[in-house]
């Protein structure tokens, strides 16, 4: 069958050629691809900046974010063969000291050795057919189609906003009204989508003009949409919520003066591994100290998340149909893949298609 493979560290190792046959172990489900998500660290991986082949090799299949069809599934597993399925993308570290990976989180891994599909130590689904056990395998509504490849950023933002809001109603009576999502790629506007369904007022903050495309998907979920040329950051404000989906330092900091009294900031981000930044950290500090202000970072997702996040997109798609299908402005064929990574700035979600949804 066909795959997409690269050497992880070489910069312009990918190929499209064959690979032996999956062949499910006990217990194992077979699943055929329709679908793969591409994002910023598929960049990354095939940069050769990011990832990890499984022990004992030098080629890893990437791909993470997965729409596939049961082919066939162990008796009992609850799956049916025909079935839509988007399997999870992180393993457990199998370590006794871990109680989060032994407890079915391990998006919460503490002592990182996890592995991940298609990202560390294990191979993704880029490719035609693969293995899976069906417990990391989360069911999707049929009526979703080909917009459940949106299921693994939406997972990714649904863990970060359900902890949140957990998180918030333990310490306080929360009420949140006003919220800011910096950033408007996939993530930012997934997380727009989800706050939105949550009845908030949601400002999306990003660079991109506000005639872009994705001032328009942010509008077409009842957003304000404020660009960074003509708006300062944290016009609008104050925010009980805050989703910061840019990574980028100077809106990280930038965003928390913004932050209402007993707000929440969540960091959904990933930066790079350089720069620095002039900060006024003392006031920052007296600020999250003096208004019981709430920092923390958020990356991955359990199962739990998937499930939430696939009952958040069947929601998004009766509450605004067709919204989700725009996001994918760009489906390549596998050989096509580089297409898939150098997107232009009118372009949210690049998938490569595999087989018909
Ligand atoms: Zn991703
Ligand atoms: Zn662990």
């Amino acid at each position: 069958m066909r795959a997409i493979t690269i050497r992880p560290g070489q910069a312009g190792s990918v190929q499209v050629g064959d690979i032996p046959e999956p062949v499910p172990g006990p217990g194992q489900a077979l699943l055929q691809t329709l679908s793969v998500g591409v994002c910023g660290t598929d960049r990354e991986i095939l940069a050769g900046a990011h990832g990890a082949a499984p022990a004992g090799r030098d080629v890893l299949i990437p791909g993470h974010e997965c729409l596939a069809r049961v082919l066939r599934a162990p008796d009992g597993s609850g799956l049916a063969a025909g079935q839509l399925v988007v399997p999870t993308v992180r393993r457990p570290c199998g370590r006794p000291e871990c109680y989060p990976c032994a407890h079915d989180h391990p998006d919460m891994c503490v002592t990182l050795g996890y592995t991940e599909r298609g990202i560390q130590g294990a191979d993704g689904y880029q490719c035609e057919r693969f293995t899976e056990v069906p417990r990391y395998l989360v069911a999707v509504p049929a009526a979703l189609g080909a917009a459940a490849v949106l299921l693994e950023p939406t997972s990714v933002v649904a863990k970060a906003v359900e902890e949140a809001a957990r998180v918030q109603r333990a310490r306080l009576a929360w009420e949140p009204r006003a919220a800011l999502v910096t950033g408007a790629g996939p993530v930012g506007l997934l997380g727009a989508m989800l706050l939105r369904l949550r009845g908030l007022d949601v400002t999306v903050y990003d660079r991109m003009p506000a005639d872009s495309f994705k001032a328009r998907a942010a509008a077409a979920v009842g957003a304000r949409y404020l660009c960074a040329d003509q708006a300062k950051l944290g016009e609008g404000g104050p925010f009980d919520w805050i989703l910061e989906c840019t990574g980028a330092p100077p809106v990280v900091f930038g965003s928390i003066p913004a932050l209402a009294p007993c707000g929440v900031l969540c960091l959904l981000g990933v930066s790079g591994t350089e720069g620095t930044l002039s900060v006024p950290a003392a006031a920052v500090n007296r600020q999250l100290v003096l208004t019981n202000g709430l920092l923390f970072g958020s990356v991955n997702a359990s199962r739990e998340a998937f499930t939430a996040g696939a009952q958040a997109l069947a929601a998004a798609q009766a509450a605004w149909p067709g919204w989700l299908e725009r996001l994918i402005t760009r489906r390549v064929a596998p050989n096509a893949v580089g297409q898939a990574v150098d997107l232009g700035p009118e372009d949210v979600k690049a998938v490569v298609e595999w087989a018909a949804a």
